[in-house]
């Protein structure tokens, strides 16, 4: 990991990028838990919710309609269409109020969605999550089981783009393991990481 030279107390927006099935949400669903003084983007989707996703805490489940109109009134910071189907984009305002305050904010978005931020935001922390290799990136995929074959293959084709943007990042964690992922990029947040009893 590079670490950078603007010193651990700097606060700024961060944005987490990686291959699909890398892990991102489980990383930032376990900052969510652990470190609730950092602030988590909701995202705007088109996506119907999964069984257990609460509307407006993971995410704000929208139409079509909708997300059309969050465009069309500038109100999204970057968006993407994922895995050729459905939308996403980060609400601008909470971002801009909450790096206004200071709090440490974090975007856990698609590498099309880094681009764009770091296109408006080029001050912002850029981070890739990258799978230990390649065959642990599709076992994961395979083992989730949320997904059809044919999604399961539109999504490695994705891996594959995605992970040869590795290089436009400012810094790489690998995720071996969620917890020491989590607490790595909360250190390049410049907080304290947590102290985790010995399992
Ligand atoms: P999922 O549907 O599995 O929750 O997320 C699918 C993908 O969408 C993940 O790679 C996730 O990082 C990405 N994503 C989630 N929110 C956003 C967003 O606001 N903008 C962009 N560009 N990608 C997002």
């Amino acid at each position: 990991m590079r670490q950078e030279a603007t010193g651990a107390s700097t606060t700024r927006l961060t944005v987490l990028a990686g291959p699909t099935a890398v892990g991102k949400g489980t990383v930032s669903a376990d900052i969510r838990e652990r470190y609730p003084q950092v602030w988590l983007s909701v995202s705007a989707t088109t996506r119907p919710p999964r069984p257990g996703e609460v509307d407006g805490v993971h995410y704000l489940f929208v139409d079509d309609a909708e997300f059309d109109r969050m465009i069309l009134a500038n109100e999204l910071l970057e968006w993407a269409t994922v895995h050729g189907r459905y939308r996403y984009g980060t609400p601008r305002r909470p971002v801009q109020e909450m790096v206004g305050s200071g709090r440490p904010a974090l975007l856990e978005i698609d590498l099309q969605g880094a681009r764009q931020v770091r296109m408006r935001m080029p001050e912002a922390l850029f981070v890739f999550l990258a799978p230990p290799s390649w065959q642990e990136l599709v076992r994961r995929l395979v083992g989730r089981g949320t997904e059809d074959a044919a999604e399961r293959e539109r999504r490695l084709a994705t891996a594959r783009e995605e992970l040869a943007a590795e290089s436009e990042f400012d810094l790489t964690i690998v995720n071996h393991d969620v917890h020491a992922a989590a607490d790595e990029l909360v250190e390049c947040m410049g907080l304290r990481p947590a102290v985790r009893p010995l399992t």
